[in-house]
């Protein structure tokens, strides 16, 4: 297993990376991609402090790390998911998701490919370097799609989706983009999904593969999104907690054979997207909890701050802000209760209703969670003080006499400033989109609940109930709203 300066110094290479209009020499020594590239590396010192979560040590004794480890039964998901809840607790409520990710779309393919050779082997071979390597790995799978209401062969430029554009007897060649691919400007390999289902005359989008972030013709635009000052008193996450999505460009980039796993097998797409988002859900709410637990705490210990805690409107926001956390962990946790295992791989997975079910729990409810810290925490989220006002001699005595409520005003401001990380500033905004789009759409959460649910016990017990005769199951046309 590699500590976090071996994955740090497995960075410096030839990589194409792009920040602010200019070409970045080094991504370690960068001023921002190097604070992300250093948030991640942090998870590769977790075992100092979780070896119980974070190595594992299998039947033939070979140690590696948690992440690479494929999930057999409930119990592994159940570990799998504390694990993903330790990081993110350490990243100061951001995931890191240098190989929470990449895991998650190894364990699809390995599904989805299984029992088709050479694709399967292909895979297999990866995998096991990914794992003896402790690689870290990016998912590039939503493509930037163009017309949404235009199918891939659809579109005016067929460039929109990432797609073969050549064959040649050692590999093929690709082109295209992907839009949001979170790490990548700090990760050693890059895997590509389909996006979608795809139809049979589609063959050519039909495209999986991984390639080293440093092959040549792959173009990183990176997002400047968490761009802030380096303010740790104000900003006491993202100065030191950054993640950084890209346009990842495909310039008629070069997949050797080996590297690809799916190349024209339009059938498969749909299976293969939606098989990574099984797992890539239950990684998603795994890594919300400490997020949750962060607003929880925010709104006791503010409330407290204020000499709110006893009013009545106050209590009521608190517990439905547990009843929310609670909600989310509870359904989290099921999801690994009411694990399946694929029978062709032994693969196990999570449930999918109730990973949608989380997710979209925790999605559709997020922006009140806020709604209600804001109210608690009072305006002072947006209009207090900076840095170098508690830092100068003469103000910080004004800051001190008029900020302070029930508790003293240093305690208060950090709190604040902790409080206005979450709900106000840069970084709330980002985490509030990623509450919505990551890990799919609110309506693509509701439409997987609703395609994972099966009526007939429901609709069995509503006839037995109303003295009706019981219909066979492929009689049942009407599915539940
Ligand atoms: C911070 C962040 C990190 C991310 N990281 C990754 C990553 O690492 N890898 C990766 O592959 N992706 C990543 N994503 C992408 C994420 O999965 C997408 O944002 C999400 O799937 C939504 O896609 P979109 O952003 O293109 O929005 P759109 O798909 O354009 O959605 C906008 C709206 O249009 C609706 N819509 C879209 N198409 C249709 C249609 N045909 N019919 C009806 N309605 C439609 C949607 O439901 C939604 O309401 C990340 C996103 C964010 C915000």
């Amino acid at each position: 297993m590699r500590d976090a300066q071996t994955f740090l110094d497995g960075l410096k290479d030839e990589r194409e990376v792009w920040y602010r209009g200019e070409r970045v020499d080094d991504v370690v020594d960068h001023e921002v991609i190097g604070t992300a590239a250093r948030h991640a590396a942090a998870d590769f010192d977790l075992g100092a402090e979780h070896p119980d979560l974070a190595v594992t040590t299998d039947r033939s004794g070979r140690t590696y790390s948690t992440f690479w480890h494929v999930p057999r039964n409930g119990d592994d998901l159940a570990r799998r998911s504390r694990l993903i809840e330790a990081s993110t607790a350490q990243g100061a409520t951001l995931v890191a998701l240098v190989r929470e990710i990449g895991s998650d779309a190894a364990f699809a393919l390995q599904r989805v490919l299984a029992g088709r050779d050479p694709e399967a082997e292909r895979i297999a071979a990866f995998y096991e370097r990914c794992r003896d390597d402790d690689l870290a790995v990016a998912v590039a799978q939503t493509d930037v799609k163009g017309d949404r209401s235009l199918r891939p062969g659809r579109q005016e430029d067929p460039d929109i989706y990432v797609h073969v554009v050549d064959r040649r007897p050692d590999g093929i060649v690709v082109r295209g983009a992907k839009a949001h691919t979170s790490c990548s400007p700090y990760v050693d390999e890059l895997i590509v999904l389909p996006t979608r289902a795809l139809a049979e005359d589609e063959q050519e989008w039909a495209v999986a593969f991984a390639v080293p972030v440093s092959t040549p013709g792959l173009r990183l635009l990176a997002s400047d999104y968490l761009h802030t000052e380096d303010t740790p008193w104000t900003r006491p996450i993202s100065t030191d907690h950054k993640m950084i999505e890209t346009l990842t460009v495909f310039d008629d980039v070069f997949v050797p054979s080996e590297r690809v796993f799916l190349d024209g097998q339009a059938e498969l797409a749909g299976e293969l997207a939606l098989t990574f988002v099984e797992y890539h859900r239950f990684t998603a709410v795994s890594y919300k909890l400490p997020l949750l637990d962060a607003l929880v705490g925010l709104a006791v210990a503010l409330a407290e701050a204020n000499g709110i805690s006893r009013a009545g409107h106050v209590r009521d926001k608190l517990t439905w802000l547990i009843g929310y956390a609670e909600t989310v962990r509870g359904l989290t946790h099921l999801a690994a209760a009411r694990a399946r295992v694929d029978e062709a791989t032994g693969i196990a997975y999570p449930d999918p209703l109730t990973t949608n079910l989380a997710k979209w729990t925790f999605a559709r409810e997020y922006s009140r969670a806020l709604e209600h810290v804001i109210d608690i925490a009072g305006g002072l989220l947006v209009t207090g003080p900076g840095d170098a006002d508690w830092e100068s001699p003469e103000l910080r005595p004004y800051l001190e006499k008029y900020l302070g409520g029930a508790v003293p005003a240093a305690e208060r401001l950090a709190l604040l400033n902790l409080a206005s990380e979450l709900t106000a500033r840069d970084y709330a905004g980002y985490q509030n989109v990623l509450a919505v789009h990551a890990e799919g759409s609110l309506e693509a959460e509701k439409l997987m609940l609703y395609r994972s649910y099966d009526p007939q016990p429901a609709l069995e017990f509503v006839r037995q109930l109303a003295g009706v005769a019981p219909r066979a199951a492929e009689e049942v046309t009407t599915p539940v709203p």
